[in-house]
């Protein structure tokens, strides 16, 4: 059993998109352990993108993820890292096959409607971000 992080972006919160977004994941199978609607400040937001610092699209990625609230979720089944990788696709979503959710929902790479941790160590350290022990069930 393993736990991963996803979040659904402002686009994805103001397009209407929320339930959309966490019907795919619950019909896939997998277990939604924690969950809250929230706005980021730019300290959050350059803690969640730290990764991406000083690259030509960083400071875009800030100013668009503080742009509105996004879901933070705590996602739980097997391979659940990867598996939602693979339900999200690829994170360009001119390359994202119909049936992903970035293949379904959206046009553009900086607004591919959800974030999804990339591997194990991402996965513990953003769930640390946005979630206390004792928030998750
Ligand atoms: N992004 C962008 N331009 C790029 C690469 C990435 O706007 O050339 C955005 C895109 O929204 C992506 C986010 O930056 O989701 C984080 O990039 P990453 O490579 O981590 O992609 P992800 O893990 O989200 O698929
Ligand atoms: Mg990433």
């Amino acid at each position: 059993m393993e736990r991963t992080f996803s979040m659904i972006k402002p686009e994805g919160v103001r397009r209407g998109l929320i339930g959309e977004i966490l019907s795919r994941i619950e019909r896939k199978g997998y277990r939604i352990v924690g969950l809250k609607m929230l706005q980021l400040t730019p300290e959050m937001a350059a803690a969640h993108y730290a990764e991406h610092r000083g690259k030509p699209f960083y400071t875009e990625l800030v100013e668009h993820i503080i742009s509105g609230p996004v879901v933070a979720m705590v996602i739980e089944g097997p391979g659940a890292i990867a598996g939602m990788r693979r339900l999200m696709g690829p994170t360009n979503p001119a390359e994202a096959p119909p049936g992903t959710i970035r293949g379904d929902l959206a046009t553009l790479i900086g607004e591919n409607v959800i974030h999804g941790a990339d591997s194990e160590a991402s996965a513990q350290r953003e769930i640390a971000l946005y979630f206390k022990p004792e928030e998750l069930i």
